[in-house]
């Protein structure tokens, strides 16, 4: 897995959220995770493929903190295309149970809290 965080989020905290993430949907996948700057959360990702482009508020955007939850359903999403799936034959990723992450929070960089 590589991680390029270009958001002002704590990218070790990012790595293991995504790492968390990645372990349990059991991708055998080296993959590349892009994080963006943007005001809603969203994603793409390369059918077949390694790359995952996550968009994501900076922590100066919204009051609420990193969304732990919404996060993990957009990258468990993002990670079944890598693996060759569409739409078709999956779950609606609102659906997606995240329930394991709880606990988790990110950081904002340089704030040791
Ligand atoms: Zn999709």
């Amino acid at each position: 897995m590589k991680i390029i965080n270009k958001t002002k989020w704590e990218t070790n905290d990012i790595k293991r959220l995504c790492k968390t993430i990645i372990n349990k949907v059991g991708s055998p996948k080296n993959h590349i995770i892009e994080i963006v700057p943007n005001w809603y959360y969203t994603g793409c990702a390369k059918l077949n493929g390694k790359y995952i482009n996550l968009k994501v508020p900076e922590p100066n955007y919204f009051k609420k903190g990193f969304d732990v939850d919404f996060f993990g359903k957009i990258l468990e999403h993002e990670i079944y295309h890598n693996m060759g799936l569409n739409h078709d034959v999956m779950l609606n990723p609102l659906k997606i149970n995240t329930d394991y992450l709880k606990g988790i929070t990110i950081k904002q960089k340089g704030l040791n809290v």
